[in-house]
């Protein structure tokens, strides 16, 4: 089976260009050691290197390609992204975590000009980090049931509450975050969005020591103080600002993930050069037939991201789509990570050198896709969210607007 894209020969024209640049700028100092299999064990030396990287692209406006040139994006179309995206992928580099790609749509949206200056376009130039600071002890799936709250105070806002499960290594400039602004109004009318400077005092971050590779952070807010100039929307409209970033973080947005997924690409190898009773593990049709479905499945998601990826650069409204992505990328994930121990059993998950495999990675995959059910919306959600859109549900809903609308 053929999942390979063609491309025109003026797209291989910018091919090349970019593998030029990425050859040159995304090789990073041997002396910063391996990149390890966790990100949350990422030296703050390598994260700096992340970082200055993240800067470069933004600067070539090669960080977030699609979004408008005046907002400090690239002003590209949907396929110059795809091949930006690929040719960052075929060279190994530190990734300082951000989730930029939460904010940007719902300020592109809902920000005003000014804010769009301050907050939108140093965010796509890779000058500052942000993290989405959306979930509590008490509102997970339930968001409307958020607790953190902010007391107007003249021109600023007092914030007292906390988040839990956020962001990821080192610290953020940022938090994306929705808090209660107005708890005498009916939920989805009582919250406003904010864009929060993370070195505010009264603002605490500590580790979350979780079974997934990088761990979270839970974020304290005691009294912090924080400007008008930060609320992204109106005072009580941040339900419907946050839901630009959640159509993206649904996959609204489309993803583009490689063919030769490394995990799956790794396994299919191992198979085939590691024996087991004088044959290769390949030969038996057990585990054929587990690698065939692990390598389709992961295209067959790989290709509905790409779907999502043109509908959205081309203003082609979606409905379910966004969590069709997202539901059939967790049930992808839960899958794959059975499938590999059906296929290399148990003791893959060990590095000994004669039973272990893949040098640990398998081991990290079990954990990480564990977690991949619930980040983002858990399984169950997206079902909800799918029904509500195809009309089979109590109430009926539209798609969040986000950058294809705006713009
Ligand atoms: C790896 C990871 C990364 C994350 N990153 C972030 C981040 O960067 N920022 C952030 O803000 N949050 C983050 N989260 C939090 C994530 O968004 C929440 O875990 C998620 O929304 C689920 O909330 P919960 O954990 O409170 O589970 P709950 O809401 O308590 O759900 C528990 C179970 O009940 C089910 N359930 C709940 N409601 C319904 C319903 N109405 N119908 C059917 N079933 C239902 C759920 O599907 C789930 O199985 C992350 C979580 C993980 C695991």
């Amino acid at each position: 089976m053929d999942f390979k894209p063609e491309y025109t020969k003026e797209q291989e024209e910018f091919r090349k260009e970019v593998r030029a640049w990425v050859e040159e700028n995304a090789r990073y100092p041997e002396e910063l050691g391996p990149i390890p299999l966790s990100s949350g064990d990422m030296s703050r030396e390598m994260w700096l290197w992340g970082r200055d990287f993240q800067r470069k692209l933004g600067a070539k406006g090669w960080y977030y390609p699609t979004y408008p040139k005046e907002y400090g994006g690239g002003g590209l179309s949907g396929d110059k992204d795809i091949i930006i995206k690929e040719e960052l992928r075929r060279v190994e580099h530190p990734v300082a975590y951000s989730m930029v790609s939460m904010a940007a749509p719902a300020l592109l949206v809902y920000g005003t000009e000014e804010q769009k200056q301050r907050l939108l376009k140093p965010m796509l130039r890779g000058e500052m980090v942000a993290w989405q600071a959306f979930t509590e002890p008490g509102a997970g799936s339930d968001l409307a049931s958020l607790q953190t709250r902010a007391v107007r105070d003249g021109d600023d806002f007092i914030i007292t509450g906390e988040k839990c499960f956020i962001g990821g290594h080192h610290e953020p400039d940022v938090l994306w975050a929705p808090v209660m602004t107005d708890p005498d109004a009916p939920r989805h009318m009582n919250l406003g969005a904010f864009v929060i400077p993370a070195n505010l005092p009264g603002i605490s971050i500590r580790f979350q020591n979780l079974v997934i590779r990088e761990g979270k952070r839970a974020v304290t807010f005691e009294g912090a103080r924080v400007s008008r100039e930060y609320l992204v929307g109106g005072e009580t409209q941040g339900w419907r600002v946050i839901q630009s970033s959640l159509e993206i973080e649904h996959g609204g947005g489309g993803s583009v993930l490689p063919e030769d997924d490394p995990i799956v690409t790794g396994a299919l190898e191992f198979c085939k050069k590691t024996l087991r009773n004088g044959v290769p593990l390949s030969s038996d049709p057990a585990i054929q037939k587990e690698m065939v479905d692990l390598y389709i499945e992961a295209n067959v998601h790989r290709l509905i991201g790409m779907r999502n990826h043109w509908m959205h650069n081309n203003n082609v409204p979606g409905t379910y789509h966004g969590s069709q992505n997202s539901l059939v990328g967790k049930y992808t994930a839960l899958r794959s990570a059975v499938k590999l121990l059906n296929a290399l059993g148990p003791f893959a998950l060990t590095v000994d050198p004669k039973w272990g495999a893949l040098e640990g990675k398998v081991e990290d995959h079990q954990r990480h896709t564990l977690g991949s059910d619930h980040r983002g919306g858990t399984i169950d959600v997206q079902k909800v969210i799918i029904a509500r859109r195809i009309g089979i549900s109590r109430t009926r809903e539209r798609a969040a607007p986000t950058r294809a609308q705006a713009g």
